[in-house]
């Protein structure tokens, strides 16, 4: 029998009404525990119970943000473990307790998720609150968080009774304190008070660390003074090539010092991750998106009819070539038409079924540069004009204190609001699962200019390939292994520039791109449209998914 895996991940999307997520790395996370449990593979997860969610996103009048809690119904979802551990923060005791999530395969596997959750009366009230929110409060509380996932999940676990783990993933380095246990454990298990390098040894041989984003802002550091506060012992901190660098407790390092196995999430971001860390190898596993979950109902039931078997073999995805292109079109209307009316009904829209509609959905942050469409909007209104029409759906929340990506969701919703005519831009509230699912299977072309190479991989163009729907795509992340010209999507690509005219020259190579390429496909040769939307439900749904990821994930970083 092949060894367990526990699966260590700050946020994972387990249902799309547990907002126990916050983006791509949840949504992910959430993909692959799926897959594990449909190839059977042995698998337990941890994470948070995060009771608050990450937020609830609205957008006042003027198109600044606002955050609510997002609280949803603990009990209807999760199931209370009597298992009880503990892990010490600031000289305090601090407890904890599980709840308990089975993601259910066809397959008839299962895998449990365990979240962990220190909100119990005999905890200080402080401490209480410790689990609530992802991603809130300021870095003490993250830190805290931390110590709960990597060390609190690892001691819940053997609570549990896992005592046989063959392999622990990390992913991202917000559990890398697991490692940190884990060397506890080898040197208590051979009777030494402190562990050796030979319990270094050890450690590496059984953790997976998956590296998510070149950005460095994406790297948690921690003084180390506030590190001592927190967990105290000061003897163990400044030990040179595990723990420390420059004063900094820094969670990518402590991972990739303690992992036998280290990857990027797509063959360009392991090369960027490759030059940051020069002095590690780290190999590429290109993320995908789990199928039965991301495939809308309209292309279901298309996939049923020509491809049986399509749920339980991805790849079979490949014969989507010979669907009739008449049922193509009808599914992806009918899905177009479900997303308008949600759209139409919640933004106060007129949108039309009948018109090229574009979609851009991700973390408001700058280098994702959400409007680098806007960049010349008379331009723009041109295309729109071009193209009897142009409708573009915008969606996505800024981390709460990032000031710059609230301002640019401002800028596009105040936009939207001075349009009319033959140009009209929609700022939809609170992206998340249900409206990402509905967005990627709805609109024609899906949009991602992120400033080259910040993108690590990107999911959501995964799931609109699968659901026939063509990317118009920086050369960044999974999409230079997805882009094939004109027959997948298209790559706006201006060729090598300057930095500093890097901005107004993407934006020149995507007008160009919509006036040359996608407006006259589009409006006037709908079968070669329609053709490119097979390919890229045949070419990339049949790849870019959870169900590769995860076999390879096993024969390279599991199984070895
Ligand atoms: C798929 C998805 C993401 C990740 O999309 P990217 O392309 O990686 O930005 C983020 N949020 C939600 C709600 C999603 O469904």
């Amino acid at each position: 029998m092949a060894p367990t895996v526990a699966y260590f991940s700050m946020e994972i999307a387990l249902h799309p009404r547990m907002p126990t997520y916050s983006g791509g790395l949840g949504i992910l996370a959430g993909d692959t525990v799926r897959a594990a449990a449909d190839q059977r593979i042995p698998m337990v997860a941890v994470t948070l119970l995060h009771r608050r969610g990450y937020f609830r996103q609205r957008l006042d009048s003027s198109g600044w943000q606002q955050e609510e809690a997002d609280e949803w119904s603990v009990h209807d979802f999760v199931t209370e473990q009597s298992a009880r551990v503990q892990v010490v923060i600031e000289g305090r005791m601090v407890h904890l307790r599980a709840w308990s999530y089975e993601v259910k395969s066809p397959s008839g596997a299962t895998v449990p998720v365990y979240l962990l959750d220190s909100d119990l009366p005999e905890n200080a009230e402080q401490d209480r609150s410790l689990t609530h929110q992802l991603y809130g409060g300021d870095e003490r509380y993250r830190l805290c968080q931390e110590v709960i996932l990597g060390i609190g999940g690892l001691r819940m676990l053997r609570a549990l009774g896992y005592q046989k783990i063959g392999r622990f993933h990390l992913n991202e380095g917000h559990a890398a304190l697991l490692g940190l246990e884990l060397l506890d454990e080898t040197a208590r298990a051979a009777g030494r008070t402190t562990f050796s390098p030979e319990d270094v040894d050890t450690v590496r041989r059984q953790c997976v660390f998956t590296t998510h984003t070149p950005v460095p802002a994406g790297h948690d550091k921690f003084p180390l003074e506030l590190v001592e506060r927190v967990l105290g012992r000061p003897e163990i901190w400044a030990t040179k090539n595990i723990f420390c660098c420059d004063d900094l407790l820094n969670m990518t390092y402590l991972a990739l010092n303690l992992s036998g196995y280290v990857n990027g999430v797509a063959k360009r971001h392991a090369e960027v991750s490759r030059l940051m860390f020069a002095e590690y190898q780290i190999d590429a596993i290109t993320n995908g998106v789990h199928v039965p979950t991301w495939t809308s109902p309209q292309f279901a039931a298309l996939f049923d009819r020509y491809i049986p078997g399509w749920r339980e073999d991805a790849f079979s995805l490949r014969y989507a070539l010979s669907i009739p292109p008449e049922e193509v079109w009808q599914a992806h209307q009918q899905a177009k038409r479900a997303l308008l009316e949600r759209v139409n009904n919640n933004a106060q829209a007129t949108l039309r079924g009948d018109v090229l509609t574009l979609g851009f959905a991700r973390r408001a942050t700058a280098y994702k540069r959400a409007g680098l469409l806007l960049h010349d909007v008379d331009r723009l209104k041109a295309i729109a004009k071009q193209a009897g029409g142009l409708q573009v759906i915008y969606g996505g929340k800024a981390h709460p204190r990032d000031h710059d990506g609230k301002l640019e969701i401002q800028r596009i919703f105040q936009l939207g609001q001075s349009l009319k005519d033959d140009l009209k831009i929609v700022y939809m509230e609170n992206y998340d699962w249900s409206l990402g699912a509905l967005m990627t299977a709805g609109v024609d072309v899906w949009l991602n200019t992120p400033h080259p190479p910040q993108e690590a991989s990107g999911t959501s163009g995964m799931k609109a390939a699968l659901n026939g729907v063509p990317s118009l795509s920086i050369l960044d992340g999974w999409w230079i292994e997805g882009c094939i010209e004109n027959i997948t999507g298209w790559a706006i690509d201006p060729g090598s520039v300057d930095h500093d005219d890097r901005r107004a020259a993407d934006a020149a190579a995507l007008y160009g791109k919509l006036e040359k390429a996608v407006v006259p496909l589009y409006c006037n040769n709908r079968s070669r449209f329609i053709d490119m939307m097979l390919h890229a439900v045949a070419l990339n749904g049949s790849f870019f998914n959870t169900q590769r990821m995860i076999l390879e994930y096993s024969t390279r970083a599991y199984l070895h």
